[in-house]
């Protein structure tokens, strides 16, 4: 819950409209204001103030306990022109909460936290858990002292500007060690536990058992990513309750699968009752890995422990037609996230002042798809954090195809959905693709042109709406008059035809026009040419394609 107080008129105005954006997520503190900021620090794990910062650190100065668990709090100035994150900015969410405050009030978020002020990844907000000294670390990381990656897991990072040697050292274990003196320790989810049980076992007997293996075996219980057990155990209640107490997923395959996978300790007795002779090791070594604890038991318990061998990771981000704002959050954090970027030069150069220090970028020019595609996925198969870019959705005619084409089940991949050239230029032209609709690449250079004209034929004869992308090159002219052409056969010379080049970027254009009318000479590669159906309308300029609801159709 988020804490709201205010002492102004102009204060109470700002957090009205909070509260009446977050009705659920807010809670408005009335009252003497000292007596409100004290009530909501305790109460709330966020606060607003819209308050001078100095009334806010005198009022919290004696409330402060530890940054892992105190509130987060922002401060509002009376003129609503800034949101400060004051608190907590990382582990109490000050700093998003800023930003997300600063949306709302058309405010300017202010974060003094070193790492997000520099661009730097904060090493408490990497999404994985952390110990040891990390004010010491990070410090260090932003002087420019030497800090040393040790990495005993492999595991996906962002970039930090690490040294082969130093003072200080940021080690990737899931040991139970201790943090040394100027260490922080990363706590990878490396660890699968694969268990079994009878009927009615207790939670106290599974994690009891989990905790043994795992101290025994000198692993950390936070580097458990997971529970895993056969089909049947799903909701064995004591398997369920400790997999909760453990804050992990239960993950559960099928006694056939696990019946598959080779075990050194098989067994008759889970055979006869679930069908598997190995439940505990089976279910921890289905997605690989190396058997760190063999089968352990206890009265009605077993479990077995895996390390999970490390996975890169590939994410497949589309960047949008152009406008930075039709880039996405999530691509955004993508490419943050990222400690190897690879695309065409032209789009690295449209994102790269996003790009954290120390992100490794590997651009290439026109053409050279595959190659692209293959270093990407090398890169994330050696255990990195790639982002692979392309522009307005990366999956449609992009790298996500090759790149997917060449990819394993040895990384993890992720895709991240881009505004695309249709869309952006639908919304220039208006309401184009108000009804069913296709698109269309005629670049015929990987496919021939007689699968390309089938297709233009069948979209003709559907009385489909079509998008043509890669319409016309320099080397390229007869493609789309052809094209068109085909539309022709089966639609009117006045069909309502858009054209719209460099869509959202600074010399963007665009035209209504019709079949008939359509000069191909106007269009090249940075262009888009969308045709209407026969029931398309020019609207007052506006390219509008009717849904076909009957109440929209015209009297006969
Ligand atoms: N992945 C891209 C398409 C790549 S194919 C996307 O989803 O948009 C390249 C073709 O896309 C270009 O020849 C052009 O037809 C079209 N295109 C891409 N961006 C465009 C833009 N901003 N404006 C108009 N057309 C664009």
């Amino acid at each position: 819950m988020i804490g709201l107080i205010s002492a102004t008129a102009a204060g109470a105005a700002a957090r009205d409209r909070l509260a009446a954006v977050w009705p659920d997520r807010t809670r408005v503190y009335d009252g003497p204001v000292a007596d409100a900021v004290r009530r909501a620090f305790a109460e709330c794990d966020r606060l607003v103030c819209f308050l001078a910062t100095g009334a806010v650190v005198r009022l919290l100065a004696p409330l402060l306990g530890d940054k892992t668990s105190d509130p987060g709090v922002v401060c509002v100035d009376e003129g609503g022109r800034y949101a400060v994150s004051l608190l907590g900015g990382h582990a109490g969410g000050a700093n998003r909460l800023a930003h997300e405050v600063a949306e709302v009030l058309g405010a300017e978020p202010v974060v003094t936290t070193a790492t997000d002020s520099v661009g730097l990844a904060g090493l408490d907000t990497l999404g994985l858990p952390v110990e040891g000294d990390v004010a010491a670390v990070s410090r260090a990381l932003l002087d420019g002292e030497p800090v040393a990656l040790e990495a005993e897991v492999r595991w996906p990072l962002p970039p930090l500007p690490v040294a082969p040697q130093g003072a200080y050292t940021i080690r990737v274990t899931d040991r139970a060690v201790a943090p040394a003196e100027r260490q922080v320790l990363l706590r990878p989810p490396s660890l699968v536990v694969g268990v079994g049980a009878s009927r009615g076992v207790s939670e106290d007997e599974v994690l009891a058992l989990v905790e043994g293996a795992l101290r025994e075996a000198g692993l950390s219980a936070r580097s458990v990513a997971e529970l895993a057990t056969v089909d049947a155990k799903a909701g064995e209640p004591g398997i369920v309750a400790a997999a909760e107490r453990l804050g992990v997923p239960l993950v559960t395959y099928a006694a056939e699968e696990l019946a598959r996978v080779a075990v050194p300790n098989p067994s008759d007795a889970p055979l006869a009752a679930v069908g598997t002779p190995s439940v505990a090791e089976a279910a921890a070594l289905r997605r690989g890995g190396e058997l760190l604890v063999p089968k352990r038991k206890s009265a009605m318990a077993t479990c077995a422990v895996v390390r999970r061998p490390g996975r890169g990771r590939l994410a497949v981000v589309g960047l949008g037609p152009g406008a930075r704002d039709l880039l996405t959050p999530r691509a955004r954090a993508e490419l943050r996230r990222a400690s190897v970027l690879v695309g065409l030069d032209q789009y690295v150069d449209q994102i790269r002042d996003l790009l954290r220090p120390g992100t490794r970028v590997l651009e290439s020019g026109l053409g050279a798809e595959e190659e692209r595609a293959r270093t990407a996925v090398a890169e994330a198969r050696k255990g990195h954090a790639v982002a692979l870019i392309g522009s307005g959705d990366a999956g449609v005619y992009a790298m996500a195809s090759p790149a997917l084409a060449e990819a394993g089940d040895d990384i993890d991949v992720v895709g991240v959905p881009g505004v695309t050239a249709a869309l952006a230029a639908g919304a220039i032209l208006g309401a184009p693709l108000g009804h069913d609709h296709v698109s269309i690449s005629l670049s015929d250079l990987h496919t021939p042109w007689e699968v390309i004209e089938r297709r233009v034929r069948a979209a003709a004869e559907a009385d489909l709406v079509v998008t043509f992308y890669n319409p016309r090159s320099r080397g390229r002219h007869w493609q789309l008059p052809k094209a068109l052409g085909i539309l022709a056969e089966h639609r009117a010379p006045t069909t309502p035809v858009g054209v719209v080049r460099n869509a959202s970027r600074p010399d963007e254009s665009s035209r209504l026009t019709t079949l008939a009318e359509l000069d191909p000479a106007t269009v090249d590669m940075m262009t888009v040419v969308t045709v209407g159906n026969t029931a398309t309308r020019a609207i007052a300029g506006r390219m509008v394609t009717p849904r076909g609801y009957r109440w929209q159709e015209e009297p006969k």
